[in-house]
């Protein structure tokens, strides 16, 4: 016991005190940004405060203005009877569900919400998670381990590249939506692993586009391994009524092993869902840590979900006017000028720009003129590929749309010509 307190005393003695949070290379990294900003006058654009529901109009200090960035594709999110789905539960069962679903979480409301998303994938099961972004890291950071390979589009969500890091398996990330890319990284590592996961995403999140999912499934047949497709975003954009990916090419949904989706997008609610076979949910359902150890799903989320997917489902006319408006959105855009990379006619359309004040003072700009609408930028994007994201929704009116796009060309001129995006600093 004394060797142990003389022990102690030396270590106390050496120790440096512990560093400040401020010397944090990220914090750092945000001072620069901040700094930089200030500079040239370029407000933060995030955390700003809403008011009511965000929908295809938001309230952002006391001001109304055309809203581009929430995530209500199907415009259900304000939508009375999901509210009045959510306010039944809350009287039925509370606001918490009080515990994991393996303890006492479990309500009759989960089980018919998995049954409807397992009936959607024609899939033997589903499961819920508290969120999208525990699904993705708990599912794949419970199925795959050492000895195991993951290939997955660069572009995949940060959810997908935790989950993968949790694993320990090897990773290899594949060139966007390139096949030859794919196919010659399963020839020369596919026989060295284990299980092999192929991930992608049904629409990706930050460019518009779908996946070639025909050809991911014979890559995923020939070489021996699962595909899982995080349909997040693609519920509600992708074919004939938001169906999902599926639709595009006429997939059978069966030759997907894992459906991944979240109940904070088109479905107006939050949480996330797997649906596959049975054996894959029994798996999840017993040892995926973001489930098993974290509380249920609240009920009033389960409910609002619940109906959002029925009402998806007897009005398909929701999905039919939100593909409308994006591919307006494209056409009008292309007309004006403006770059929108690879986006296809679903529910995101990125305006690029490249550079990331750019981006940021353009968003500040269109907040003035009464457009919210976010910018994106490394390191959720490459570097230099910093970008307006415009999330449009079936509520949006034609007028909204040309609008948008209109007051969006104008500013960026406006902005290129004073200097901004160029290698100088403006003035
Ligand atoms: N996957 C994708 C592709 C996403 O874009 C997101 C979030 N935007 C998630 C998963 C995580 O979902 P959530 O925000 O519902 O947690």
């Amino acid at each position: 016991a004394a060797a142990l307190r003389r022990q102690t005393r030396r270590g106390e003695a050496n120790a440096a005190p512990a560093p400040s949070f401020s010397q944090l290379p990220e914090h750092q990294e945000m001072e620069r940004m901040r700094r930089a900003g200030a500079l040239i006058g370029v407000e933060n654009p995030f955390f700003r405060l809403h008011d009511g529901h965000a929908a295809a109009q938001t309230r952002i200090d006391g001001r109304d203005l055309l809203n581009f960035a929430s995530y209500d594709y199907c415009g259900l999110n304000a939508d009375p009877r999901v509210a009045e789905a959510a306010k039944a539960a809350i009287d039925r069962y509370g606001t918490s569900p009080s515990g994991s679903r393996l303890v006492a979480g479990c309500r009759p409301v989960h089980d018919a919400l998995e049954a409807a998303l397992a009936r959607h994938y024609g899939a033997a099961a589903a499961l819920t998670f508290v969120s999208g972004h525990s699904t993705n890291v708990s599912t794949i950071g419970h199925l795959m381990g050492e000895g195991d390979l993951i290939l997955y589009d660069t572009l995949c969500h940060n959810s997908i590249q935790i989950g993968m890091k949790l694993s320990g398996a090897a990773r290899r990330a594949f060139a966007h939506n390139d096949m030859a890319a794919l196919e010659a990284l399963l020839i020369e590592n596919r026989a060295q692993y284990r299980h092999a996961l192929i991930v992608t995403e049904g629409l990706f999140s930050m460019d518009g586009d779908a996946p070639p999912l025909g050809a991911l499934i014979a890559l995923k047949e020939r070489f021996g391994c699962w595909l899982m497709v995080d349909e997040a975003h693609a519920l509600g954009c992708v074919g004939p009524g938001g169906v999902g990916s599926f639709a595009l090419e006429g997939i059978d949904r069966g030759k997907v092993d894992i459906w991944m989706g979240t109940l904070s997008k088109t479905l107006a609610a939050t949480g996330g869902y797997i649906a596959g076979t049975q054996a894959l949910i029994d798996v999840l359902r017993g040892h995926a840590s973001g489930f098993v150890y974290s509380v249920a799903l609240a009920p009033a989320l389960a409910a609002a979900a619940l109906c959002a997917l029925d009402l998806l489902a007897v009005e398909p006319g929701r999905a039919t006017r939100l593909q409308e408006n994006a591919a307006l959105f494209l056409t009008a855009a292309r007309e004006a000028g403006l770059d929108t990379g690879n986006a296809g006619p679903f529910g995101i359309v990125p305006v690029m720009v490249g550079d990331t004040l750019l981006a940021a003072k353009l968003s500040e700009r269109l907040l003035q003129r009464g457009v919210n609408v976010m910018p994106v930028m490394f390191p959720a994007v490459p570097m230099r590929a910093a970008r307006l994201r415009f999330f449009l929704s079936a509520l949006h009116s034609e007028a909204d749309i040309r609008q948008a796009v209109a007051l969006t060309a104008d500013a960026l001129e406006q902005l290129r010509r004073e200097g901004f995006g160029t290698a100088l600093p403006p003035g």
